[in-house]
C-alpha cells in the first residue's frame, strides 16, 4: 500500500538518495537526506522544444522557443563572434593589455541557451587562451556536469578579457572598459539565461554595489535574460561549506531552463 497523501513513494525516495549521492560524488559536500522534503517528480516534459545545443541529446527539456532564439544558427553566430574575438585581441584600452599572454574571449557554443561569465582570467587561461581551465575551471566543469551538460553545451566568457597581474581582481575601471565586449557577445550568443560567477561578474553585469551573497539565490535581469549569481568557483575551492548554496542556485538554473539531471549509470 502506498503512504499517506504527499508523502514520497519508495521509488521517489530512492531516486532523491541517487541524486543526492551523486552530488556528493561530483562536489565532495554531505547532503543529508530529508524524506520530508522530497519533492514530488516533476510533470513529465513536452517532447518538442529547442535542444540547449544541436549536439544535445533529448534529455533537455527545453520550453518552447521565443524570440530570436528559435531562429538560431550556430556558424552566423560563429561568424558573428569572429570580428569581436580580434577586436579584443588587438584592444589595449585598459593597461592589462600590457601583462597578457593572450586574450581570452570564450568558449562553448555560440548558439548556447545556458551562458556561464567569470570576472577575467587566471594564470592557467592566460597560458591557454581559454576561461576555465584551472582548478576553477574542474569545479565549473563538475557544475555543467551535475547539471546534465556538457562544457561544449554552454558558453564560457569573462567580463575582463586579459588576466590581471598576480591573479588579483580586475578593477571597476578594466571592467569597465572591457564590459562592452562581453555584452556583444551575450547578444550574439543569446542565451536564454546567463549565470554570473562570484560579485566582480555579478557587479559588472548587473550594474550593481550588492554583494553576492545577497544577489544569489534568485534571477535578476540583465536587458530581458534572467541572470543568477552564484559564487564562483575559485571562492568554492576556498569555502566548500558554500558549495550547497552554489548546488541550490545551480537547481534554481535547471528548473527554469528544464534541465534534468542524467540518473546516474551503472558500473
Ligand atoms: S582587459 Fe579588456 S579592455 Fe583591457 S586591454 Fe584587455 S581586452 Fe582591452
Amino acid at each position: 500500500m502506498g503512504g499517506a497523501e504527499g508523502d514520497p513513494t519508495p521509488a521517489q525516495v530512492a531516486r532523491a538518495v541517487r541524486e543526492r549521492l551523486e552530488v556528493c560524488r561530483l562536489f565532495g559536500w554531505q547532503v543529508p537526506l530529508d524524506r520530508g522534503r522530497i519533492a514530488p517528480r516533476p510533470p513529465a516534459a513536452p517532447p518538442a522544444g529547442r535542444a540547449l545545443s544541436s549536439a544535445t541529446t533529448p534529455r533537455v527539456a527545453a520550453p518552447p522557443p521565443a524570440g530570436p532564439a528559435s531562429s538560431k544558427d550556430r556558424p552566423a553566430r560563429e561568424a558573428a563572434l569572429e570580428p569581436i574575438r580580434l577586436e579584443v585581441a588587438a584592444c589595449t584600452r585598459c593597461g592589462l593589455c600590457r601583462t597578457r599572454t593572450q586574450t581570452v574571449f570564450g568558449v562553448g557554443d555560440p548558439a548556447a541557451r545556458l551562458m556561464f561569465v567569470g570576472e577575467a582570467p587566471g594564470y592557467d587561461e592566460d597560458r591557454q587562451g581559454e576561461p576555465f581551465v584551472g582548478k576553477a575551471g574542474q569545479l565549473l566543469n563538475d557544475i555543467i556536469r551535475a547539471m546534465g551538460l556538457r562544457r561544449d553545451e554552454v558558453y564560457i566568457a569573462n567580463v575582463v578579457k586579459c588576466h590581471p597581474p598576480q591573479n588579483r581582481a580586475p578593477d571597476a575601471a578594466e571592467a569597465g572598459a572591457c564590459l562592452e565586449y562581453l555584452e556583444r557577445q551575450i547578444e550574439v550568443v543569446a542565451p536564454e539565461l546567463i549565470v554570473v560567477l562570484g560579485a566582480v561578474a555579478a557587479k559588472a553585469l548587473l550594474g550593481t554595489a550588492e554583494g553576492i551573497q545577497r544577489l544569489r539565490g534568485k534571477f535578476h535581469a540583465w536587458r530581458g535574460i534572467p541572470v543568477m549569481p552564484t559564487f564562483h568557483p575559485a571562492y568554492l575551492l576556498r569555502k566548500p561549506e558554500e558549495k550547497r548554496k552554489a548546488w541550490e542556485d545551480v537547481q534554481l538554473v535547471m528548473a527554469r531552463l528544464g534541465l534534468q539531471r542524467p540518473e546516474r549509470r551503472r558500473a
